[in-house]
């Protein structure tokens, strides 16, 4: 018998809760997962004032929500072209690529490296390091050892930009934490660990957000696309503001009179404004997260969090008598092993007989699992789904009607919404509620991270080239 038998047993044996199963019951502890269209439109009236406490210089400070100038002034016109390395770091995977862009035809090379828990939890040097390293191995297997070539960084966490290639970041979120890189120039810290190693030549141009490179990446084939939103292991949002509005941006570079603005709309919340929706399940995932009492939005939405609100309501309901008859197992009440495409699963399974959702109960060794018990989980899972899509609904109802255009392509990247069975459907019915007049669609982005870095670095390698050739090598920070 395994450990985990043993402790299955144990807690069987301990559980004091049966009670016949009652609806109301079951009501009682779900209704705080349902909002109203008046929630809905109170968080985006929250979330307005809190984005433009962002963009103003004498309220930046305050604001929860960044609004970081990403120094990125133009989306592609199409005329891109050369080869390009790009880097894709802050989600699951960690990746580097080859892109080689020519006009639409856009061909990329990727290989992924992983980031081992000891190294995203430990110093940033080692960081660094290892990333040179994959670098390294990646420039060497493609045989590009001769060449130098410009590089472009997806970095997914929330920086504090003073130019297209220098990047502060503000702190760590989704499970790294490295020491000695919050407050410090991410660029730099890439360029000291490849002179540490002495035998790469390479030079980042760019440092761009998953966002960024999901807007750019879609705005290549769509000149409509104004917004980029990423719903995956967590969430954010850029779009194109106009420059008069965005004060925090530093120099003067000329340039069409817009920039993009990486909201990092993930920390809306942070100042107890989302307070009046959040559930004792979005608490204890709160207190048990490495950034308690930070990125509060993004923990109702994003997949590195919806499996385990839903878990925690299964156990709850569990708890109560109302759900597998009171069994419980160690895995049910193991925190984070509930996965978010489970979520998926149950909402994609047949409702005749439940296939999916038993053999997930039975890989969660929940002995009794009846079709009643299956019913209910997958209500469960549509609640807490719902309210995930209806939220971001909200945020980007509100990023369109302060844009105010009357037609915009969203670009959308991120294993959650691409995966999840009904994401995009309940995210464009609630869109068309929150942004009457507004015509909008959602597009897929195939590949952001990395296509949408290539492109950054290569109008910054075109900007610079016309520099030099000009006689001021100065880097721009302007695309
Ligand atoms: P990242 O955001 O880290 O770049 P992804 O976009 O792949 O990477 O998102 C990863 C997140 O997506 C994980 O938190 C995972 O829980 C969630 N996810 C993965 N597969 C699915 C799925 N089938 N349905 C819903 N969520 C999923
Ligand atoms: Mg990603």
């Amino acid at each position: 018998m395994s450990v985990a038998d043993v402790q299955n047993r144990q807690w069987r044996k301990f559980d004091p809760y049966i009670v016949p199963v009652d609806k109301n019951a079951v009501e009682n502890i779900l209704r705080p997962l349902d909002l109203s269209d008046d929630d809905y439109h109170t968080v985006m009236q929250s979330m307005l004032d809190q984005m433009e406490r962002g963009l103003g210089a004498a309220t930046n400070d305050t604001a929860p929500i960044k609004m970081y100038p990403t120094y990125v002034r133009a989306v592609p016109d199409g005329t891109e072209s050369g080869e390009f390395l790009a880097l894709d770091l802050g989600g699951t995977n960690f990746r580097v690529l080859l892109v080689t862009l020519k006009g639409q035809e856009v061909k990329m090379d990727s290989k992924i490296f992983l980031i081992p828990q000891h190294i995203m939890l430990g110093s940033g040097k080692h960081l660094f390091d290892h990333i040179a390293e994959c670098i390294y191995r990646f420039v060497k297997e493609h045989n590009l050892m001769e060449r130098k070539l410009p590089l472009g960084f997806t970095f997914s966490f929330p920086c504090r930009q003073k130019g297209l290639a220098r990047a502060m970041l503000t702190t760590w979120t989704k499970g790294f934490k490295c020491e000695g890189v919050e407050g410090h120039d991410i660029v730099a810290l890439l360029h000291e660990a490849i002179t540490r190693r002495g035998d790469l030549n390479v030079e980042c141009l760019a440092v761009i957000n998953d966002t960024v490179g999901a807007l750019m990446s879609c705005a290549h084939t769509d000149r409509k696309c104004a917004v980029g939103i990423i719903l995956g292991t967590g969430s954010n949002a850029c779009y194109i503001e106009k420059l008069e509005k965005v004060e925090m941006a530093e120099g003067n570079e000329p340039g069409p009179p817009e920039m993009l603005i990486n909201t990092e709309w993930g920390a809306f919340g942070d100042d107890g404004s989302l307070d009046f929706i959040t559930t004792d399940f979005d608490r204890q995932v709160d207190k048990h997260s490495i950034n308690a009492g930070k990125q509060r939005y993004e923990k109702f939405i994003s997949g590195m969090y919806m499996g385990e609100i839903v878990r925690l309501a299964l156990e709850k309901l569990r708890k109560n008598g109302l759900l597998f008859g009171g069994e419980g197992s160690y895995h049910m009440a193991t925190r984070g092993r509930f996965y978010t495409k489970y979520v998926s699963e149950v909402e994609s399974d047949d409702t005749d007989s439940f296939p999916m959702t038993k053999q997930i109960f039975q890989e969660l060794e929940i002995e009794t699992v009846t079709d009643q018990d299956c019913r209910l989980v997958r209500h469960v899972c549509a609640l807490v789904s719902r309210r995930a899509a209806f939220l971001s609904s909200a945020g980007v109802a509100c990023i369109l009607n302060k844009m105010k255009r009357p037609e915009v392509t969203v670009a959308v990247d991120g294993s959650l919404y691409r995966f999840h069975p009904h994401f995009h459907d309940l995210m464009m019915e609630k869109t068309r509620v929150l942004a009457p007049g507004i015509r909008y669609k959602f597009m897929l982005s195939e590949d952001g991270s990395g296509k949408g870095a290539a492109l950054v670095a290569a109008v910054a390698n075109r900007i610079l080239a016309e520099q030099k050739a000009k006689g001021n090598p100065e880097t721009s920070s302007a695309v």
